[in-house]
């Protein structure tokens, strides 16, 4: 028996999402098509409306409604802190730690040759420009501690590096050759906690 086609689109579409096997996407497609219509339409909707909301915060690079967004608004925050993180996701698995109270920066990735991201690729730029008019005095970087992770830390302590800033790195704690979505809370509240000076 073969499929009618809209169910076979349908899979092939789910199928390309993250993490969503073939067997997952035939169960999911074989389940909407038996769902509620008012069901099937609120999902729809809630896809469609949330990639037309969700934007990158031009300052820190945060997923956000409106740019800035809220916790570069916040004016309780300490300005005089930034921690450079990998992901959008990583901000929620730091603010859960509940012991860092000062702002972000999103690299969008790690510099890594062999699969083509290059320092230009990341958002260095933009952090270097937060540097000339934000009162910027520490820099914590909380990448993963694998080799990319090492080398993007490296590469990132010397090119930061100028009079008057402090440029740390969490470590503690942290399992090595892992990222931070792998860290539970009280480790990363440690990371951060003593995380030491680079250079
Ligand atoms: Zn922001």
């Amino acid at each position: 028996m073969s499929l009618p086609d809209s169910i076979s689109s349908l899979i092939s579409a789910l199928s390309k999402l993250p993490g969503v096997g073939p067997r997952s996407a035939e169960r999911i497609a074989l389940h909407i098509v038996q769902a509620e219509t008012a069901i099937v339409k609120s999902l729809a909707d809630s896809i469609l409306h949330a990639r037309e909301k969700i934007k990158f915060c031009t300052t820190c690079g945060a997923f956000t409604e409106q740019s800035p967004c809220a916790i570069c608004e916040d004016s309780r925050r300490d300005a005089s802190l930034v921690c450079v993180i990998e992901q959008p996701m990583d901000i929620l698995s730091i603010e859960k730690s509940n012991t860092f109270r000062g702002k972000f920066h999103v690299l969008g990735g790690k510099i890594s040759p062999l699969d083509g991201v290059e320092p230009d690729d990341l958002r260095i730029a933009e952090l270097e420009k937060r540097l000339t008019h934000e009162p910027i005095k520490e820099i914590v970087i909380a990448l993963g501690t694998d080799v990319e992770g090492d080398a993007t830390s490296l590469y990132l302590a010397k090119r930061l590096t100028r009079k008057g800033l402090k440029i740390s790195r969490i470590a503690y704690g942290l399992p090595a050759g892992s990222g931070l979505e792998f860290a539970d809370e009280l480790t990363l509240s440690r990371a951060l906690e003593g995380r030491r000076e680079m250079l």
